[in-house]
């Protein structure tokens, strides 16, 4: 990589090793990893705490980082569509597409929240058309990302006590998003190939997202502004930077991965286009 660094695929964090206050290494895939400057976390905040292994930090400072509220889980669906399908003809383009079956979008949310997915708001985009990037589909072909709000808690229960009453429960939801989906796409049971569908123990377990959360700790009034976690640790070298550290969404975490070199180098990495 450009300045010397490496990134190593398929090498998750197994243990960071604090001692005398400070980062002294990190492990991934069996390496030690030992940095001359400062340590970054990505990670979820309560997830870089389990992993010192009961490392001492200031009781404060373990109450900070472990002791808050996650944003909403989610159900999401891929499917991969074959070459008959044009995203134009039924409106979509290289944008998000939300869609509220009753337009009241609290009570859509309360009752999702408590657990009844009938007929549910999606949120729908096609990926394939925002970005000309190789990889995500064979030519000529769009995959549909498609994702609502539910709770984790039924979810986490039936994995844990009833495998097959788990994967019901998972094709039940799959089918019921689906209907929203017809409603925008008539025909797409027509043209997909390939569908994959999680729930947020899947996003949990494959991603990392405690609770299967979408967007870091939740946005509430006790959780933003002055009160969002913040970048810094009371470990001198190590930082966060991840969505509950700063915000959430893409440009979100941009966002913080930009204040975080700012912060740690002390030169401004925004500058306008004029003189990039
Ligand atoms: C279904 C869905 C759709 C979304 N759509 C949009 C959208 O359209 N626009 C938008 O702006 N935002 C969207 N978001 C939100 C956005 O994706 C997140 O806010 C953002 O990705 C959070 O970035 P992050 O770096 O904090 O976490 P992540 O993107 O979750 O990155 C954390 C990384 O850490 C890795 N990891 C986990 N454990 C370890 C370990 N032990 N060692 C090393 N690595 C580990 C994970 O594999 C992961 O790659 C969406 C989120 C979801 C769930």
């Amino acid at each position: 990589m450009q300045g010397g660094g490496t990134v190593r695929y398929m090498a998750p964090v197994e243990h960071i090793d604090v001692r005398h206050g400070a980062v002294q290494s990190v492990t991934a895939g069996g390496h030690e990893y030992v940095a001359s400057g400062h340590y970054i976390s990505d990670l979820d905040p309560k997830l870089t705490v389990d992993l010192m292994h009961g490392a001492a930090l200031s009781p404060v400072e373990r109450h900070r980082l472990t002791d808050y509220e996650y944003s909403a889980s989610a159900f999401n669906i891929y499917l991969g569509l074959d070459d008959r399908f044009h995203p134009a003809n039924y409106g979509i383009g290289n944008w998000n597409i939300w869609y509220y079956p009753t337009g009241d979008l609290n009570q859509e949310y309360e009752q999702q929240l408590a657990g009844n997915l009938e007929h549910p708001w999606i949120f729908l985009s096609c990926p394939t058309l925002k970005s000309t990037a190789p990889g995500m589909a064979p030519a000529g072909h769009h995959v549909l990302e498609i994702a609502t709000v539910c709770p984790y808690a039924p979810f986490k229960q039936l994995r844990e006590t009833d495998p097959t009453a788990y994967k019901a429960k998972k094709r039940e939801v799959y089918q019921a998003v689906m209907a929203s989906v017809r409603d925008l796409i008539p025909d797409v049971d027509r043209y997909a190939r390939m569908k994959v569908y999680g729930t947020p123990t899947t996003s949990e377990h494959y991603l990392g997202q405690p609770q299967g959360n979408i967007y870091g700790a939740k946005l509430v009034p006790q959780q933003v502004g002055l009160h969002r976690l913040g970048y810094q640790t009371e470990l001198p070298n190590l930082f966060l930077v991840g969505a509950s550290a700063g915000y959430p969404s893409v440009p979100g975490v941009i966002s913080n991965g930009m204040d975080v070199v700012e912060l740690l180098t002390g030169q401004a990495v925004r500058r306008s286009l004029a003189l990039a």
